[in-house]
């Protein structure tokens, strides 16, 4: 099974991958040593030895990797959701570092371009199709944005309006969001209509001067449930979370709105890193309640839960800032 080989890998996986240029002019500041799994960043402000510092994680993805290639090291962990495991996979970066491009790829339309909220789901499906003699699945998925450390459903009629209340405990087996709707999906099909239209309510309730698309949290999860011939039934879920940009913002320049905001997504991505570090460290306390995110997520973070850290960096050198901290967020929660 797609777990034998998982297992030895441990629970707690980082990524990392680095975003192309598309400006001509700039200059890069990171680079992919050799095939594997490492990097190196240069300082551009004293680029000599001592501004050089290497990381390395499970796995580092070049600004060519294709959307397949990232996806081919994340299929066995979403292969293992039918076989009753829970899975959490993130995406980490500042705002425009490809976030968005990894988990979801282009909008809207079909494209070869697909990100990995699609490319799992046709996953699932043939591998439901492939075990259809022996095991019934269903698969259900809900999409839900948390934006101020208030939690909205993207796919219900009053979108705009809905507030959500987390279940906190959920080791019964019960949906953290019993309230969000749930919509039963066959198909690819099924599954790009409902993206259109939660990207479609994402956008709806921001403005052009704020971009709530970045300063939000988007979580989409996939329930699946499988009955086998004697009855019995394995339930787990998948969730593929945007997270909102983890810029930090100068205090001084921002205030009122834009203030909160900016407190509310670093309050709660540092909560998402204490909570992952305290679980690759096997500490008792695993403090899920301090954030919405990780209260919603806490079936699946810990115990036999996978979780996958994908760490997006903007390689120019103007974001040389960021790109050290969020390597510095990827090495805390890296066991490597
Ligand atoms: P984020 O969600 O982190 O703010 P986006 O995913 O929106 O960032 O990426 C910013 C821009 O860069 C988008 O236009 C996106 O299409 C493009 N982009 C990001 N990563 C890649 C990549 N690996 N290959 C090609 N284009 C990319
Ligand atoms: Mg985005």
């Amino acid at each position: 099974l797609y777990n034998m080989v998982q297992d030895l890998k441990g629970n707690i996986r980082v990524y990392c991958r680095i975003r192309p240029i598309f400006n001509a002019e700039a200059t890069t500041v990171v680079d992919l040593i050799g095939e594997a799994g490492s990097l190196v960043i240069v300082d551009p402000s004293k680029p000599q030895r001592d501004g050089r510092k290497m990381f390395q994680f499970n796995r580092v993805f070049g600004p060519l990797a294709t959307q397949d290639d990232v996806y081919m090291d994340t299929q066995p962990l979403i292969r293992s959701v039918m076989d009753g495991y829970n899975v959490c996979i993130f995406a980490y970066g500042q705002t425009g570092s490809g976030k968005t491009h990894t988990m979801s790829g282009p909008s809207g339309e079909l494209t070869k371009d697909m990100g990995i909220n699609y490319l799992a789901l046709n996953d699932l499906f043939e591998l439901s199709n492939r075990r259809k003699d022996i095991i019934n699945y269903e698969i259900h998925v809900q999409m839900v944005e948390i934006y101020n450390e208030q939690v909205r459903d993207l796919l219900a009629e009053d979108s705009a309006s809905s507030r959500l209340e987390i279940r906190s405990c959920t080791s019964d087996g019960g949906l953290s969001l019993p309230d969000a709707t749930m919509h039963s999906v066959q198909s690819t099909a099924d599954v790009l209509n409902l993206m259109k239209l939660g990207d479609m309510n994402r956008v709806v309730s921001s403005t052009a001067l704020n971009n709530r698309s970045s300063r939000s949290h988007s979580v989409l999860t996939v329930h699946v449930q499988g009955k086998d011939v004697s009855g019995s039934i394995l339930r787990s879920c998948l969730h593929l979370v945007d997270l909102a940009g983890s810029e930090r913002v100068d205090k001084s320049e921002v205030t009122g709105e834009r203030l909160k905001e900016a407190q509310y997504i670093n309050r709660s991505l540092s909560c998402l890193g204490d909570v992952i570090t305290a679980l690759a460290q096997k500490n008792s306390h695993i403090p899920y309640r301090n954030s919405k995110l990780t209260l919603l997520l806490q079936d699946s973070l810990g115990g036999h839960a996978k979780t996958l850290m994908l760490a997006h960096l903007n390689p120019e050198a103007d974001s040389f800032g960021e790109s050290m901290s969020t390597l510095k967020f990827a090495q805390r929660v890296s066991t490597v």
